[in-house]
């Protein structure tokens, strides 16, 4: 488990402990949080238990000392930890760019992915395609959207896909105007009507970046092009998203919003775990409404066309000025809407290259998180 203390990987946990006689968690990994890791290292008993930042390796062993749990710090042991003969499947529960080199690393040794990290495929949708394409692994969607998108391809002919609607939220500011959108503060931002999850995610979800996302994701997983995955907007997120066919049907999941339904469909290869989440009463709802996204309002949402018709390594720019602006957002230092100001201005300065290699897509990351965080120093 890439990020287990998150918020995906803790409710990844709850599942584990519901259900000791079908999953056991041999690894578990956290970015800087090692007062939580050592809790649920002492509580879930992994053979090995990972901090990626160095510096936090002596806190981390001094918590599990007597525990019988292994240690390990640093990038290379959170990256490495996936490749562990043991591990049938690992969850890519680590926050943006992160989640890269692991989830490349966790195909080449041929584990199965439950994909979380969406910015993996954001970053490197051709290379990870490419990769699994001569892998055994499989990857299992884990984000709500796509868990559904693959629920409602089970038994279809692919010829017969017509268009992939993705459902939205809208967010926290779905009403708003763009000029209060100027006045916005990361406590607004983190408001989110329906879900609750990270910090990073929570923000993409305001700007509506997350959807865009969620298209490029959605290009790669189901190998489907940009030009037939449409966002609707659909304030009660209880449709998750829908596939349209060519003979004119709809096919939508619905469920409450709860990401332990995903999550079980995922751990299970695509399979129903009983009782994952409460059931919907879809009698107690009076409405469920669609409605058109505005991309005058929400920009970033355009994003995603952009990145998949220039290609390359646009995504990955996009990705990396994001993570910095989101970050610079959340910490009061530039307005809600410079977020999109700043990726544009990013995309701007980094080279452009058609067919980035590992190394490309690292250096690209590096340079946009560079002039991004320039960009807001200035
Ligand atoms: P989170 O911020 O709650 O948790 C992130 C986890 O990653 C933590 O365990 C943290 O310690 C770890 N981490 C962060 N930076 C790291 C780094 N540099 N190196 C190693 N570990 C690091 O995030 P979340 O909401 O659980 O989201 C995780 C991923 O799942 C994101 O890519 C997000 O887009 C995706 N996702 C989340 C949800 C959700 O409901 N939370 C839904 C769909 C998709
Ligand atoms: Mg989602």
């Amino acid at each position: 488990m890439l990020g287990a203390t998150g918020s995906i990987g803790s409710q990844t946990l709850d599942i584990i402990a519901a259900h000791p006689e079908r999953y056991r968690a041999t690894v578990l990994t956290a970015g800087t949080r090692v007062d939580r890791l050592v809790e649920l290292a002492r509580r879930f008993r992994p053979r090995l238990a990972v901090i990626a930042r160095d510096e936090l390796y002596g806190e981390l062993r001094r918590g599990l000392e007597g525990s019988g749990v292994e240690c390990a710090a640093g990038s290379e042991a959170f990256a490495a930890c996936v490749e562990a003969p043991e591990i049938d499947m690992v969850l890519t529960a680590t926050v943006g760019y992160s989640g890269l080199e692991p989830t490349i690393r966790a195909i080449r040794a041929g584990r199965d992915i439950a994909l979380a990290n969406k910015e993996t495929l954001v970053v490197a949708g051709e290379l990870i395609t490419g990769l699994l394409a001569s892998s055994s692994s499989r990857v299992f969607p884990v984000d709500s959207e796509h868990s559904a998108i693959a629920q409602c391809l089970r038994g279809e002919d692919p010829a017969t896909v017509r268009r992939l609607i993705i459902t939205a939220s809208g967010g926290p500011f779905r009403t708003w105007t763009a000029e209060r959108m100027l006045t916005a503060r990361a406590a607004d931002a983190l408001n989110h009507p329906n879900w609750s999850m990270g910090a990073k995610i929570t923000v993409d979800s305001a700007t509506m970046m997350n959807k865009a996302f969620e298209i490029i994701e959605a290009r790669y997983l189901f190998g489907i092009d940009a030009g037939r995955i449409k966002a609707l907007v659909h304030p009660q997120s209880i449709v998750h998203s829908m596939v349209e066919f060519t003979d004119g049907a709809i096919k939508a999941q619905l469920g409450v919003p709860d990401m332990h339904v995903p999550i079980a469909y995922a751990l299970g290869e695509n399979s129903r775990l009983a009782d994952a989440a409460p059931a919907l009463t879809l009698e107690q709802m009076s409405s469920l409404t669609f409605e058109q996204p505005d991309p005058e309002r929400f920009p970033c949402l355009t994003l995603a066309h952009t990145a998949l018709e220039r290609g390359g390594n646009v995504a990955c720019t996009i990705n990396g000025a994001n993570e910095v602006a989101v970050d610079a957002f959340l910490h009061d230092r530039i307005a809600f809407p410079d977020i999109y100001n700043i990726i544009c201005r990013t995309l701007d300065s980094v080279p452009f290259v058609a067919s980035p290699g590992y190394d490309d897509l690292v250096a690209t990351n590096a340079e946009a998180r560079r002039i991004a965080s320039e960009l807001i120093s200035h």
